[in-house]
């Protein structure tokens, strides 16, 4: 099978500073030269972040196929050798303290995209399962320093109007590194049509996710996944259009830090199960659905470049754009 070179925007491995990467190995062999791995949501210690970093950072130096993204040149030299360059995210910037300075540290340790607030409000932005009162003076402050550190400016978990505040605030391109349409699945994770729109108007990228919740199939499917790329690419032009799976590595393995209460950040009144519920039912889409979906592409009538910017060159570009 041909692989399709895959920037995957966000997916997630155990919060485990001892957790060993070689898994992602399994990303490569389905076409990724690029992968976004999270540090962190609202609700982990900023002590707890750190110690992930930290154990991140030494596991990626020391494994051969990983490269650790300092710069956009990293990206090209994943590519030219067939290794996985691998940047961070964080989700909430609760453990920022409200300061900007802590994205310019963040920075240096390889930290690449930030999303103000995870499904509940804080002090900076409004969450997409809370009360929004749209970005605050304090959140401003923090996406100035976003921008001035040239990292992606997220919007995934932020409240609608929070996000447009932060569409028409930024400085540079906004993107959603995991969210799906809200015209295929009513969900408030999910993003309104003006909401992508908006995305799109800043030069951004709306990268879909893979998780069961939010697409239309409780398996995920590669033909749910692609429908779903596809009602995208008519409402805002392939160029806007990419992948953040969102898959994750070893669930359940690290159980959140201590008094964690997860009805509180994924509440059950907005679909989730309840504490107690033995039976997930959420599915998240595993990296082989980036082969399966090729064929489903070109039944459509896609193009070859068309998949490959779909796939990955439209978060290449933007990459090169941003960070650069
Ligand atoms: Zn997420």
């Amino acid at each position: 099978m041909r692989l399709v070179p895959v920037w995957d925007a966000h997916s997630c491995v155990p919060l485990l500073a001892d957790y060993d990467l070689s898994s992602l190995q399994r990303h490569i062999d389905c076409g990724a030269y690029y992968i976004s791995i999270n540090i962190g949501m609202d609700f982990t210690p900023l002590a707890d972040i750190v110690q992930i970093i930290a154990g991140y950072r030494k596991c990626i130096s020391e494994l051969d196929f990983l490269l650790q993204v300092e710069s956009f040149a990293d990206i090209e030299r994943a590519r030219a050798e067939g290794k996985l360059a691998v940047s961070f995210d964080l989700e909430g910037a609760v453990s920022l303290g409200e300061s900007p300075a802590m994205v310019d540290l963040l920075a240096k340790l390889g930290v690449r995209q930030i999303h103000l607030a995870y499904n509940r409000s804080n002090s900076l932005a409004g969450g997409c399962h809370d009360k929004d009162l749209g970005l605050t003076a304090k959140g401003r402050t923090i996406v100035d320093s976003i921008n001035a550190n040239k990292l992606f400016m997220d919007i995934s978990h932020t409240g609608y109007r929070t996000s447009m505040d932060i569409m028409a605030y930024s400085k540079q391109p906004v993107i959603i590194s995991h969210g799906n349409p809200r015209a295929l699945k009513d969900h408030s994770r999910n993003y309104l049509d003006e909401q992508l729109l908006a995305c799109a108007a800043t030069g951004g990228v709306v990268c879909i996710n893979g998780v069961s919740r939010f697409l239309s199939d409780a398996h995920s499917s590669a033909t749910s996944m692609v429908e779903t790329v596809d009602y995208l690419v008519q409402l805002i032009g392939f160029e806007h259009v990419g992948f953040g799976l969102d898959f994750v590595y070893h669930s359940g393995l690290d159980k959140g830090p201590e008094g964690f209460d997860p009805s509180h950040w994924w509440p059950p009144e907005h679909g989730y199960p309840s504490a107690g519920d033995g039976s997930s039912s959420t599915y998240f889409a595993p990296p082989e659905r980036f082969l399966e979906m090729g064929s489903l592409f070109e039944d459509r009538g896609y193009t070859q470049g068309q998949i490959r910017a779909i796939y990955g060159e439209n978060m290449y570009q933007l990459a090169q754009k941003v960070w650069s």
